[in-house]
């Protein structure tokens, strides 16, 4: 019998498997109301629209749906996506766009475009755990600073580079979610863009920006995303890769997204992914074309947002009434989104507090795993978006309930 330990890669050799996974794996009783993963809800899906568009699309089109197809993408989505881009400022050619087997793989693709071992990139503290794991398939070592109210503490990332550069040392990319991140709910306010955007340009550090979120705004004004703001105050830009996916707006079995950037970054990504997965399947990069020009995603937008901005609220009200101001317990409180961060006092460590609630019947997933380094223990990411409104008020009783039976 071969000794399978000793033959992994070093890349992978100590790696454990996504941690988010595994608290997943603790959820098959039905009776546990679950907070933990990052479901949109299926009462969202557009369901008969998608019967149709599936229907006719295996009626015409079945034997190029089932060959394979070009590797970057279908013509007829990259002007969808051009056109959808252009609602929100940006302006792009089809050299700039890869589209991607959904957010994962865009992760997957920026870290294997860039980062060598050992190689640096500057996150949030906390950060998409998702990202954390596209990265470390690379063995890139993290640099964070905590986040703060109104987005990344870019001065604290300025302190960091500066302190690399003592030491030789130029971190890869910044790697950030500027509207309602995963795990905190928290937006970059445009003086942050502005002022990140500068330090990228003054340091010659790329952005990777990842907006899953962008459209699910319930409340405030839309603020411009770091890649609008790089085409219209640099030049034209260059120096921010967007990485978008249609998970969380339109539905995520499809697992379809895409890459925007410089055509030399796009066209290397390409070349990566002609060899790890080769084409994205073409019916669902056609339904992601049907939904963007045939399905009204603008109607379809109002409505999960009206939807999602309900839960929210929700959330919130159960929240005040079950976590008075005495209980230690706090937690963001943001505009759009499907996430909220919530903290409880220093002495519960979340990773264990996730077993009692369990025994609770409620569920959410520890903050540790939001950490690139030193990870904070008295953390929780709370998704609000899956359960119905029932099950959400359901779910604060119970998580108080727990916090008062290990006091
Ligand atoms: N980036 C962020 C910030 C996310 O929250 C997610 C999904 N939770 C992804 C990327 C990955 O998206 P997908 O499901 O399309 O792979």
């Amino acid at each position: 019998m071969i000794d399978w330990k000793n033959r992994y890669a070093d890349n992978i050799k100590d790696y454990q498997g996504y941690p988010l996974g595994k608290t997943l794996k603790y959820l098959s009783d039905p009776e546990i109301i679950s907070l933990a993963g990052g479901l949109p809800s299926p009462e969202i899906f557009q369901t008969s629209e998608l019967r149709a568009a599936s229907e006719k699309i295996l009626l015409n089109d079945v034997d190029k749906i089932m060959q394979y197809s070009a590797i970057p993408g279908e013509q007829s989505l990259f002007e969808a996506v051009i056109d959808f881009l252009k609602r929100d400022n940006i302006h792009l050619e089809k050299q700039n766009i890869l589209i991607t087997t959904s957010g994962q793989h865009g992760l997957d693709l920026a870290g294997r475009a860039f980062l060598d071992k050992g190689d640096i990139v500057l996150v949030d503290r906390p950060t998409f755990a998702g990202a954390l794991v596209a990265f470390n398939m690379e063995k890139a070592t993290f640099v964070g600073v905590d986040i703060e109210p109104d987005g990344t503490h870019v001065d604290g990332i300025e302190t960091k580079i500066k302190q690399l550069q003592k030491n030789n040392k130029t971190p890869k990319f910044i790697y950030v979610v500027p509207d309602f991140q995963n795990p905190t709910g928290i937006t970059m306010s445009l003086k942050k863009r502005k002022q990140l955007l500068k330090l990228s340009y003054a340091y010659d550090i790329p952005i990777v920006e990842d907006s899953p979120y962008r459209d699910l705004r319930y409340y405030g004004k839309d603020l411009p995303s770091l890649f609008s703001l790089d085409q219209e105050l640099y030049n034209g830009g260059g120096n921010v890769i967007g990485l978008y996916t249609f998970s969380k707006i339109f539905c995520p079995g499809l697992r379809v997204g895409f890459n925007i950037g410089h055509p030399e970054v796009i066209k290397k990504m390409a070349n990566i992914k002609e060899g790890n997965i080769l084409n994205t399947p073409k019916y669902n990069q056609d339904l992601c074309t049907a939904y963007l020009t045939q399905m009204d995603f603008n109607a379809h937008l109002d409505k999960c947002r009206a939807y999602y901005k309900d839960k929210l609220a929700i959330f919130l009200e159960t929240m005040e009434k079950y976590f008075p101001k005495e209980s230690g317990v706090t937690w963001t409180t943001s505009e759009g989104g499907l996430f909220l961060w919530v903290s409880v006092p220093d002495h519960i460590d979340t990773a264990q507090l996730f077993f009692e609630a369990i025994k609770h019947k409620v569920a959410f997933v520890p903050g540790e795993q939001f950490y690139g380094e030193n990870p904070e223990k008295n953390h929780m990411r709370i998704n609000f978006s899956f359960a119905s409104k029932e099950q959400l008020k359901e779910a604060v009783k119970r998580l108080s309930a727990c916090i008062k039976s290990i006091d």
